[in-house]
Order: C-alpha cells, then structure tokens, then sequence
C-alpha cells in the first residue's frame, strides 16, 4: 500500500509540479513585460500631464495678455485711464506695461509698472520696446489696414520678453501698440504657481505627489516635460511624481506581483502538502483498521478454540483427575475472560465512535473498586506465574463519584497490556494514592517498555507498536484509546513512564474533586494527547 501510495506522489510531479513551475515562468516574464510597459506607461502619462498643464499656462498668457493689451484708440493718450486698466488686467510676471502713441513719424511712449503707476525704464529695456514696436510704426506710416490686430511675442531678448498688440482706429490702421515686458525670475515663479493650480484641478487625487518645474534645462530622467508654446518658448514645462519614478513603480508592481503569485504558490503547495499527508493518514488508518480485523478474529478465534478443546475434552471424560478438571476449568475461565474483555473494548469502542456511550456516575470506594478489580483479574492468572500486588493508600480514601465499570474495564485494559508486554516477567504492581488535589491508579510492569517516539501515539485507536516483539502479541490497538477517553471523560488524565525493555508505568490521574457530570472526551484517536 505505501508503495502504491509512493508511486501515486510521484504522479504528482509531472502532473502538478511541472505545470505549476511553467506557470511560474510564464508568470516571471509577463511581468518583466509589464514591468517595461508600466515604466513606459507612467513615462508618456507624465509627458501627457505636461502637455496638458503647458496648455494651460500658454493659455493664461494668451487670454490675459489680450485682455490687458485691447485698448481703444481714443485712450492711448490717456495715461490715468492706461495706468489704471493695466492695473485692473493683470498679467502674472509682468514687470512693465508700455503704450506706443504713433502720430506721424513720431511716437510717444508710455510705461506703466504693474500697479498702473508711471515708470521709466532702463536704456537697454527702452531700446528692446523700441526694436519690437518698429515694425507697427513703419505699418502706421504705410497707413496699412491691419483687419484683426494680432497679439505678437518679441522674444529676441530673453531678459526682456514682450507680448504686443497694435491700437487700431475704425478703419483698421495702426495707431499704436500695447505691450508688456515679462520678468524671467517673475514668470517663472508665476508659472510654478499656475502649473500647481492647474495639477490640482485636473489632477486632483494625485495633486500630493506631482510636482511640476520649469526652465530651459530640467535636470534629471525621471520628468514628464512638454515645451511651452506661447511665450518663453525656449523653456519647458516639467512634471515630476514625487513618490515613485517610473521606474520605482515599474520595480514595485513587479515586486508586489511577485510576492502575490510566490504566496499563491506557496498556499497551493502547503495545500497539496496537507493533501497527502491527509491522504497518507487516511492510508494509514486503513492499513490500521485492516490490520485490526485481522488482529481481532484471531483474537476471537485462539480463545474459541481453546475453549472448545477443553470442553470437548471434559464432555468426553477424557480428562479423569480433579486437578486436571480444575486447570482445563481454569483455563476456560481465562480464556472467556479475554473474550469478554475483547468484546467490551470493541462494544465501548463503537459507543464512543457514534458518540453513544454513557457513564453511569456514581459515588464509589475507589480503594475497594480498584481492589477487587486487581482480584478479579489476577485470580485466574495465579497459576501462569503472574503476581499482581496491589498497595493500597496510607490513609482511607473519601468516595469517589465514577463509573465504576468503565474504570473497571480501564483497570483491566491496563493490567491486561502489563500480562501481555511482560516478555516473561510478570510482576505488576497495582498502586493506589492521593495527594491534596488528585488520586493516582498507577500499573507498573517490567515488560518490553515503549520507545518514546511511541508513547503519545499508543492512544490512538488501532494504533500498535510496530516493533517485533509486539507483532508476536495480537491485539486490538483499542485499549488505550478506550483508556484515554474513559479517563477523559471523568476529568483526568493518562501519563505513561516507560524505558525499552525496563517496563512501564501507566498513571490513571483523577482529580480529587467529585465529577457528577462526565467530562466531555474528543473522539477516539484525535491527537489530542496533552488533553489526555
Ligand atoms: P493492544 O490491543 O494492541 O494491546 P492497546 O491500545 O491496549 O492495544 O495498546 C496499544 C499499543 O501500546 C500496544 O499494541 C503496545 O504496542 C503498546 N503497549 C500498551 N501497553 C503496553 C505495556 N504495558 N508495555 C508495552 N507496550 C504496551
């Protein structure tokens, strides 16, 4: 069978194992792929933001210079109406407003700071209105009809960036322009705080996180950038993710994907693991219970047979002598003694398995219980050499509330175990003794002793000691699991002792405290050992 059960574990490999490794693999790399998309992916959504936010900031420059800079022609001379609707059509990062009167070949010009007071202006700023403006005042001599005057950006000086649009009359000639010169240091600070708006208003959810820069050169791999469109045109809008680059996130999906399908894995080989060793259990059992049929009819038929030889023997009158009456009687006696014994175990066995045994509780003289018990059994047994010693309590013992025949037939389990293990000494000693909190049944024998790994495993029902010199002793492997559970059920507790080849002693502990109700016990030959 456990051969069987190998070669079935084995099917496991090509079945389960080698699939579920290809799948590990295929998983690996389709999230190194996904990994390169994601970096890729977080790259171009960065890059979109950008552009999306650029957008907006050209957009503001757009609608707000051509709100300040539509003049009519009628106040082009009008300074305190020019300085106080400069002052009410802002532009972030402006630094001078300037109007440009054409009359002729001469022009006036005007400069206004952004709170609409006037202002004059540094030679080398004066001279880059003057370039930018020539061209309207060349259109103006010309008395060209400009049909929709266009907003223009001069940028040929960086230091002095200029937005303009020409004044025009009813016939559409240039009478003038308006202007306004952006500050380096002003717009850039003016458009960080835009790009901040816009995030939030597009991007809200991620507004924490996003940061956005700008300037001719961005440092570093990890932005998103879009140039700007309108004015500063030589610079870029930058967005950077402050938390994760790409990259970061890339690494840690793969990583997050990783640990989810390794976990998977792991759960799927702890459950295969538990399948087999259920499935091994379950075997196990099974050989047990098959063992135990054979065990048990053997049992029933050794004393069968006996006991009809010596009754056939005695019908016939073959045996003649009142001594040999008395030994074959003997023997009879034992022999019916262990079938009833067997019995017991196996009608209190099928109880316990459908949970139907019930204890008679009752108070009792535990000290003439256990005595009379030890008689019962040793009285048989005198003449094939077994000495049963019982050493009662020093002092006498209150009464105890049990079941008298179920701690009878745990008794008798035990002594029977300590006649059947001796290996030729059958000496046992049968002690009764009580301390403040607890009485202790303890049977000792100096059989064949139980190997440790044994021990807690001698509980479980069908469950016999493989080694060789219990296979010469048929059993049924249900005495002590009936033992543990009687035991349990009046709130104690089994210990065993026991040395290869030395003996072993098997402690029946009560506590000392009248049961009136059975304790409830586990089914038989759960491993609840330390319960018991
Ligand atoms: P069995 O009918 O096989 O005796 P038990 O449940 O009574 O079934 O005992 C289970 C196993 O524990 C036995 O098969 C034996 O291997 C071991 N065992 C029990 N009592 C003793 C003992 N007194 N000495 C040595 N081994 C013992």
């Amino acid at each position: 069978m456990a051969r069987i059960f190998r070669r079935s574990i084995l099917w496991l490999v090509p079945v389960v194992v080698i699939p579920l490794g290809a799948l590990l693999v295929v998983q690996y790399r389709f999230l190194r792929t996904l990994q390169s998309k994601t970096v890729s992916a977080q790259r171009s959504w960065l890059r979109d933001s950008a552009e999306v936010i650029a957008g907006d900031i050209d957009r503001y420059y757009r609608t707000a210079a051509q709100r300040a800079l539509t003049i009519e022609r009628s106040c082009l001379c009008e300074k305190a109406v020019l300085g106080a609707h400069f002052r009410a059509a802002p532009v972030e990062g402006a630094r001078t407003f300037f109007v440009v009167h054409f009359d002729g070949p001469h022009a006036d010009y005007a400069y206004f700071s952004p709170d609409g007071t006037e202002k004059t202006l540094p030679p080398d700023e004066e001279q880059a209105v003057k370039l930018a403006t020539v061209s309207w005042h060349v259109a103006h001599k010309m008395k060209r009809a400009i049909p929709h005057p266009p907003m223009s950006v001069d940028e040929r000086d960086d230091r002095h960036r200029i937005l303009m649009r020409p004044v025009v009359d009813g016939a559409e000639h240039v009478f003038g322009v308006a202007g306004v010169i952006l500050d380096q240091g002003l717009a850039h600070a003016a458009m960080l705080a835009l790009g901040t708006r816009s995030i939030a208003r597009h991007y809200a959810e991620d507004a924490a996180y996003l940061r956005v820069c700008v300037g001719e050169h961005l440092q570093g791999v990890d932005f998103g950038t879009h140039p700007l469109s309108f004015v500063f045109t030589n610079w870029r809008l930058g967005l950077r993710d402050l938390c994760l680059t790409p990259e970061e996130l890339g690494a840690l999906g793969f990583k997050n994907n990783m640990l989810l399908g390794g976990g998977v894995m792991i759960v799927l080989f702890g459950a295969i693991g538990l399948a087999i060793q259920s499935a091994a259990r379950q075997m196990k059992l099974s050989q047990m219970k098959s063992d135990f049929v054979s065990n048990v009819s053997h049992e029933l038929r050794t004393p069968l047979a006996s006991i009809r030889v010596f009754g056939e023997y005695m019908r016939l009158g073959r045996v003649a002598s009142d001594e040999k009456v008395r030994e074959y009687g003997g023997y009879i006696e034992a022999e019916s003694r262990r079938l009833t014994q067997l019995i017991n175990n196996i009608l209190d066995f099928s109880k316990i398995e459908s949970a139907e045994k019930k204890y008679k509780m009752a108070e009792a003289d535990l000290t003439a219980l256990v005595q009379e018990t030890v008689s019962a059994f040793a009285m048989p047994l005198r003449d094939s050499g077994v000495v049963v010693t019982f050493h009662p309590p020093d002092v006498p013992l209150p009464p105890f509330t049990v079941d008298k025949d179920a701690l009878a037939q745990v008794l008798n389990n035990l002594l029977d175990n300590a006649g059947k293990y001796s290996n030729g000494n059958k000496v046992i000693d049968v002690s009764l003794a009580a301390d403040e909190k607890s009485v202790r049944i303890a049977v000792r024998d100096r059989g064949i002793g139980i190997p440790p790994p044994e021990q807690k495993k001698i509980f479980d029902k069908f469950y016999r000691v493989g080694s060789g010199l219990v296979h010469d002793v048929k059993g049924s492997g249900l005495g002590l699991a009936i033992v543990a559970h009687v035991v349990k059920a009046h709130g104690g507790q089994v210990d065993v002792k026991s040395a290869p080849g030395q003996g072993s002693t098997f402690t029946i502990v009560l506590p000392k405290s009248s049961v009136t109700e059975p304790h409830p016990a586990p089914p038989l030959g759960s491993n609840s050992r330390e319960a018991v």
